[in-house]
């Protein structure tokens, strides 16, 4: 179906896209005068690639194979298709090539084709190039946000980019700059958490980190993601219906994506739900008005897998396939992510004119620019001896190995940690987590083991002398056995102490048995299974009981906060989790990280978040607290800090002045440190109701112990400014409070206010 006639198109002329001397601008314009109609309908076709192919369709049912739906993912298509369209240059984009020979084989084909127009390989390198083998893995973004370190974002984009063109991929489908506000949602993990300004900062340097100047050989074109509000979704399922006021879009969604365009990333992603009633995909408001006219994008718009396809047979807001496509290009869709129909269809609607050709070369412009620009034309395959020179160098390990300290939140400590042990010389360790790959979070395949460390693993490898006893719980919470729930229950009673590694199962190739991840929702936030009575039994024991968590999204251990000595949650902390975890417990490393999202009790808290509206908690909840597990914010270390002389420059300043901030923060106990110090700003009374507080800014601080330093902070007028009830973007006279403290909780606030006159 997609094998459109290929037409002559004109060769004649000196091929001026070929000369690197040219501007890109006249290259693109000079290769676009060349192209055929089924040439440039080709360039915006992604599809995916053939190993992936051959995998899946092995694993389809004959139904699934015979369904000729939307929902089938490619009905009767083999390799032998893929490679004759990549040939005849139809496909002008692929996803899901795991291996530089593959990328290499079909970029080979591509440069068969008539124009010789190189293939842009696009993967969801979302914590490093984790999901084909051998790349370093990095914490996931979750885990990242945690550690509010933003140079470590850029640093992380910047080594994945050289790990990707090692491979010949040019295109990563992150940062994902979603707010998160919904911890039923399973994508939470991969996001950068519930605040606005965190998650901006974090995508802004990942877009820095992965394009770098976008015209050099080790830079790769970010795609930020997913244009909008699907991290709250009505029910909490990936995909569902969104329905946000434009005033919550402009204060909470907008703002990572806005700061995205200009920090300039050159590809957006649209959202799998519908936004107010209209699909994401075919959103023309979103697209054209938002996204190109506001804020003068000048990069092309992806769809999400198959999406185009669902306005017709999810949303139903076409009547058919065709009708769909025609939709979301004229709402300013330029490429459309896998689907068989695309091209025949597409070249119809330009045919029968309900398509003007001036609006597909609009998009086939923006994607010949990236190509260009990223040096495709000069370089189209990588060169396969040099590849492992790049991936996993010692460099990119050592980062991965920092970035996993460093976002690791310690979230309740009793005195058991760090581990004494000279005391707990026989410990025992079980749990789903414990010896599993599934630290290395969701967007990830199987790594080489040899490649990662597992947390049983780490800890034997950081405390040596100590006698560890594990009991194997497998690694499905869904299917665990009562038998080995009772042998951990007897052992813990022969140990020290105990270490429960547990949470979520996430990684992408049990697809079906995760329970956090992509399409992996949940309507609780309880360990899944026998988690809780494995603890509960262990604990029973009477020795000391830590739980370390392994999951995406936040869940709601009330019983062990309540009981346990001492909780870590790692996240999914990547190819050097056990490593960083062993450290954390034995003190080799004093845990720095804090909450980059709230921490609920139950999902009937939900939607719970530190920046809400001040009437959100006047009447609280009866029978059950109304306060979180953990806030935002919170995080606790080995040493003590105390904050004091939160000062301001001003106590009244007229529009346009700034109010410098400083606090001092001394570390009052026995060891150096790390403290995230947080400033947020209320904005005391105004027009329409503002949040209770608002991160505006943080820092990260090294502490020697009994070290004080001041920490400054600058408050622009733009941190003070909202939205009016006009949907004016205004700074509006009043009192303002600051607060500068180690959390988002009031008791860990110091405060002072001012007046904006
Ligand atoms: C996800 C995207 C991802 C794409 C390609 C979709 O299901 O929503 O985030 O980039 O698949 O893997």
């Amino acid at each position: 179906a997609i094998a459109a006639t290929v037409g002559s198109g004109s060769a004649e002329k000196k091929e001026m896209y070929k000369d690197p001397s040219v501007p890109v601008k006249d290259r693109v314009e000079d290769l676009l005068s060349r192209m055929t109609l089924e040439e440039k309908v080709g360039q915006m076709n992604q599809f995916v690639g053939i190993e992936h192919i051959k995998a899946n369709s092995a694993v389809m049912t004959a139904d699934e194979l015979k369904n000729n739906t939307a929902n089938a993912f490619y009905p009767g298509v083999t390799d032998k298709d893929v490679e004759r369209w990549t040939a005849q240059g139809l496909i002008g984009s692929f996803l899901h090539v795991l291996t530089i020979e593959e990328a290499n084989h079909l970029q080979s084909l591509a440069m068969k084709s008539r124009l010789q127009i190189p293939i842009i390989f696009g993967i969801d390198a979302i914590h490093g190039n984790a999901n084909a083998p051998d790349n370093t893995v990095y914490p996931t973004n979750i885990n990242l946000a945690c550690s509010f370190d933003t140079a470590m974002a850029y640093k992380i984009a910047r080594q994945t980019a050289k790990e990707m063109r090692a491979m010949n991929m040019h295109w990563t489908f992150n940062p994902n700059v979603e707010v998160a506000r919904d911890a039923r949602w399973g994508r939470v993990g991969e996001t950068y958490g519930e605040d606005p300004y965190l998650v901006t900062l974090m995508g802004v340097e990942s877009v820095k980190g992965y394009q770098g100047a976008l015209n050099g050989k080790e830079d790769v074109l970010a795609c930020i993601k997913h244009f909008v509000g699907g991290s709250e979704p009505i029910n909490g399922t990936n995909g569902s219906p969104t329905d946000l006021s434009e005033r919550t879009l402009r204060e909470v969604f907008f703002p990572p994506f806005k700061a995205g365009v200009e920090a300039g990333a050159m590809s957006l992603m649209t959202a799998h739900n519908e936004l107010n009633g209209i699909p994401c995909h075919s959103n023309e408001w979103l697209m054209q008005d938002v996204l190109r006219g506001e804020w003068k994008f000048p990069g092309f718009v992806v769809s999400d897998w198959m999406d185009i396809e669902h306005i017709h047979d999810l949303h139903a807001t076409a009547e058919n396939i065709k009708e769909a496509f025609y939709q979301s290009i004229m709402a300013g869709m330029d490429m459309h992510m896998h689907g068989i129909h695309w091209n025949e269809m597409v070249v119809e609607l330009v045919k029968e004119g309900r398509i003007p050709e001036s609006r597909i070369d609009e998009s086939v412009r923006r994607i010949l620019d990236i190509k260009f620009r990223l040096g495709l034309f000069e370089q189209p395959l990588a060169d396969t001896s040099k590849s492992m020179k790049v991936r996993l160098s010692k460099e990119h390990r050592e980062t991965a190995l920092e970035a996993a300290r460093n976002g690791i939140v310690l979230l309740k400590n009793e005195g058991v940690l760090p581990l004494d042990a000279s005391k707990y010389k026989k410990v025992l360790v079980t749990g789903i987590n414990a010896n599993d790959m599934n630290v290395l979070g969701d967007w990830s395949a199987v790594q080489k083991e040899e490649n990662v460390t597992t947390i049983l693993e780490g800890l034997r490898q950081v405390a040596p002398g100590t006698a560890f006893d594990f009991v194997d719980q497998g690694w499905d919470p869904r299917n665990m056995d009562p038998a080995k729930v009772a042998e951990a229950e007897k052992r813990a009673k022969e140990s020290d102490l105990n270490i429960v590694v547990a949470g979520e199962y996430m990684m992408r190739f049990r697809w079906t048995d995760r329970t956090d991840g992509e399409d992996t929702d949940r309507s609780d936030l309880d360990l899944v299974g026998l988690q809780n009575e494995l603890i509960r039994k262990v604990a029973a024991s009477g020795k000391p009981t830590i739980l370390i968590l392994v999951n995406g999204r936040p869940l709601g251990v009330e019983w062990a906060a309540e009981h346990l000595p001492a909780i870590v949650e790692a996240w999914a902390p990547g190819m050097y989790a056990g490593q960083a975890v062993a450290e954390i417990l034995y003190g080799k490393v004093n845990p720095s990280a804090k909450l980059a999202i709230t921490i609920p009790r139950s999902v009937g808290q939900l939607q719970m978040i530190y920046n809400h509206k001040p009437s959100q908690y006047f009447h609280p909840y009866v029978v059950k607290p109304s306060t979180p597990l953990w806030p935002f914010g919170y995080g606790l270390s080995y040493t003590s800090y105390k904050y004091d002389d939160l000062k301001l420059s001003a106590k009244e300043v007229s529009q346009n002045q700034n109010v410098e901030v400083s606090v001092k923060v001394t570390n009052t106990g026995q060891r150096d440190g790390v403290e995230i110090v947080q400033l947020y700003i209320r904005d005391k009374y105004s027009s329409v109701t503002r949040p209770v507080k608002e991160l505006k800014d943080f820092a990260r601080v090294a502490l020697k112990a009994g070290e004080s330093k001041v920490v400054t902070f600058t408050i622009t007028p733009d941190k003070l400014a909202f939205y009016d009830k006009k949907m004016k973007w205004i700074v509006e006279p009043g009192e303002f409070v600051v607060m500068a403290g180690a959390s988002s909780a009031d008791e860990s606030l110091l405060k002072e206010t001012f007046i904006l006159k």
